[in-house]
C-alpha cells in the first residue's frame, strides 16, 4: 500500500454527492464510487442508498440516481475537486448546458467542518441546503454532521417539508472494500 504517500498529508472526511440520468444509472453510479476510491488519496468508506430524483432545474431531462459517499481523503479541497472532475471525465461526462443530462456528477457537499469560497468552488456545497435529493442521501453517510453554520442536516432538511420526488430504490452501490474483501 501507498502508506508513506498517504501518511504525507493528515486524512479528513469529506462527503460527496453524485448523480447520473444517462443509462445505465446504477453502473454510472458504481464506476462513480470505484473510480473515486482507485485515487489513491481517495478511499470510499460509506455509501447511501440509491434515490430516484426527479430533476431540478434545467431542461426537460430524465430522473436521476443519485447517492452521497464519505470519503476519507488526503487531498485538500482543490484538489480533492479535481480528482471528481477526473472521474466525470473517465466516465464521458460532456458538459452542454447547464443542469443537462449527465453520465456522472460529482459535488463535494462538505469537507470536514470547513468552508471554502473560490470561484471555483465552495463549500458547502452552495445549492446543498436547497436540494432534498442531496440533503437525504448525504444525512445516512453523516449523521450527527453539522453544516460549518452550526446548523443540522435535518434541521435543512426540515425547511424543505414537504419533499416530493425523491425516492428510494431496491438497488445499491457496493462499497468497494467489500469487493475487496
Ligand atoms: P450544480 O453546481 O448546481 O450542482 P452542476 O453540478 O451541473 O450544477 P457542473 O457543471 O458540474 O455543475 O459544475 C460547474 C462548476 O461548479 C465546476 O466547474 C466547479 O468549479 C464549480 N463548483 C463550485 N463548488 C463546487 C462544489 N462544491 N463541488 C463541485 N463543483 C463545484
Ligand atoms: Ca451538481
Ligand atoms: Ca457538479
Amino acid at each position: 500500500m501507498a502508506s508513506n504517500l498517504l501518511s504525507m498529508r493528515r486524512e479528513r472526511f469529506a462527503f460527496l454527492g453524485l448523480g447520473s440520468n444517462i443509462e445505465d444509472r446504477l453502473d454510472h453510479l458504481q464506476a462513480g464510487v470505484d473510480g473515486l476510491d482507485a485515487d489513491p488519496r481517495i478511499r470510499v468508506d460509506a455509501v447511501s442508498s440509491v434515490y430516484e430524483t426527479e430533476p431540478v432545474g434545467g431542461p426537460e431531462q430524465g430522473p436521476f440516481l443519485n447517492v452521497a459517499v464519505r470519503v476519507a481523503t488526503s487531498h485538500p479541497p482543490r484538489r480533492l475537486l479535481r480528482a471528481c472532475q477526473a472521474v466525470e471525465a473517465k466516465l464521458g461526462r460532456v458538459r452542454t448546458f447547464r443542469w443537462g443530462p449527465r453520465t456522472i456528477d460529482v459535488d463535494i457537499l462538505l469537507y470536514d467542518d470547513r468552508t471554502v469560497r473560490r470561484r471555483r468552488l465552495q463549500i458547502p456545497h452552495p445549492r446543498l441546503v436547497e436540494r432534498a435529493f442531496a440533503l437525504i442521501p448525504l444525512i445516512e453517510v453523516a449523521p450527527g454532521q453539522v453544516l460549518p453554520d452550526g446548523r443540522s442536516l435535518p434541521a435543512a432538511l426540515a425547511k424543505l417539508a414537504p419533499v416530493e420526488g425523491v425516492t428510494m430504490v431496491g438497488t445499491q452501490v457496493r462499497l468497494p472494500s467489500e469487493v475487496r474483501s
